[in-house]
């Protein structure tokens, strides 16, 4: 018998006929004797209405009422899961975060979980019932409501398989698994049986959406066993293996190079002209931009000549309008010759532990993009991966010739 932390994502729970679905797959794994906790999300578009709505009253919403009122799409799905839970035959019982006890900070709308009180479902799971928790919400100190970002029930579901030490933690979505890359630009795309946690990481934070990136580090912090795997088929069927993030590298002569190639089309690309080329302008330049909140990426200064030199940068799309009225306003006073941005970009990336090993990676992705005569705007790379910027008209062919190039489609060892 095993204790299994499962979650459900928008899609699986979108309809009645699929959250009685999800039911029969809960039951499927009760019956063969194990301990079930379940988190769901909202139904599909719930939340995006949610917000849409909050943006009809107010242009930017105020944080504590978004929480209180965004958050009532989960509270939907667990008392709907309970009941289908139920209709089968099942002792099951749903919780809200605050009634588990999901204690947060009080950063709305992107609250980081501080403890969770595994006691009311311990005693519930002793008592043979399934437990149903809402994912992507908590309460902080004062009992007020809070979330944690979009895509935050992965981090639910993480974190409540490592407060109850659960034996494995998985991850039900919409595709069975994570591929070497996105399938719709790539039909070769491949599941991967493993992925390292360094690797899911990087591709969380590089740009797949199959995994929220903090649900990562939690279950790279608490080294939680956690699968990826597709609620779409017949509960009735056997739902395959899916991807299990492993925490441990396999060997390095059969490790594949590289695991897969990720992609961010949400880029935008910001350049200060002839700047002074003296100790100081970086901090000119990129404090404003911090102060205002706003994450930069990647960040290139050229080699200055007649003392100047050009400084580029790169952030997030929505905030590409805000970083460049602040670049203008800073302009004169660093004396710049001009300002420039360019927001139609995207960061294309390999990633693979198996870089460390092998060396000659950065080099055949630059040869394969020169190939297809694809500029390369900046350049950014660590131990695991290499990430190029590129116009966004490029993105797709980029994605396609790298996977080629790296043999990603090729069924590995
Ligand atoms: N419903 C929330 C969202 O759409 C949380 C989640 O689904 O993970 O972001
Ligand atoms: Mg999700």
């Amino acid at each position: 018998m095993a204790l299994i932390v499962q979650k459900y994502g928008g899609t699986s729970v979108g309809t009645a006929e699929r959250i009685k679905n999800v039911a029969r797959r809960v039951a499927k794994w009760k019956m063969q004797g194990h301990q079930l906790v379940v988190v769901v999300s909202a139904m599909s578009g719930e939340t995006n209405r949610l917000i849409a709505l909050a943006n009809a009253i107010q242009a930017s919403p105020d944080p504590r009422e978004l929480d209180v009122m965004v958050s009532t799409g989960e509270q939907v799905t667990i008392g709907l899961l309970a009941m289908a839970l139920k209709e089968l035959g099942f002792k099951a019982r749903s919780y809200t975060g605050g009634q588990v006890r999901i204690l947060t900070d009080n950063a709305y709308n992107k609250a980081r979980i501080l403890s969770i009180d595994d006691q009311a479902m311990r005693a519930d799971l002793d008592n043979d019932t399934i437990v149903i928790v809402a994912g992507f919400q908590g309460v902080d100190e004062q009992g007020n409501l809070t979330t944690l970002g979009r895509g935050g029930s992965d981090t639910t579901g993480v974190a409540l398989a490592a407060a109850l030490k659960a034996d494995e933690c998985q991850i039900y979505t919409d595709v069975d698994g994570v591929y070497t890359t996105d399938p719709r630009i790539v039909p070769e795309a491949r599941r991967l049986e493993t992925v390292t946690f360094e690797e899911m990481l990087e591709m969380a934070s590089l740009g797949s959406k199959v995994l929220q990136i903090r649900s990562v580090e939690f279950a790279g912090k608490y080294k939680v066993k956690l699968r990826v795997l597709s609620s779409l088929g017949d509960p009735g069927e056997d739902e395959g293996s899916g991807t299990l993030i492993t925490f441990e590298e396999g060997n390095p002569m059969e490790q594949a190079i590289i695991s897969g190639i990720a992609f961010n089309r949400d880029e935008a690309k910001l350049t200060v002209l002839g700047v002074p080329d003296r100790p100081g302008i970086a901090y000119q330049i990129l404090g404003p931009i911090a102060e205002a909140n706003i994450d930069v990426d990647m960040i290139i200064q050229n080699v200055g000549h007649d003392g100047t030199t050009d400084f580029s940068f790169t952030v997030n799309r929505g905030d590409y309008a805000r970083a460049l009225a602040i670049l203008e306003e800073v302009k004169s006073h660093i004396s710049a010759r001009a300002i420039t941005g360019d927001n139609k970009i995207c960061k294309v990336s390999a990633v693979g532990v198996g870089m460390r090993s092998h060396p000659g990676i950065a080099s055949r992705m630059f040869r394969t993009l020169a190939e297809e005569g694809i500029n390369i705007q900046m350049i950014s790379t660590s131990e695991i991966k290499v990430s190029v910027v590129v116009d966004e008209k490029y993105l797709e062919l980029a994605v396609r010739v790298l996977h080629k190039a790296y043999d990603l489609d090729k069924a590995t060892v």
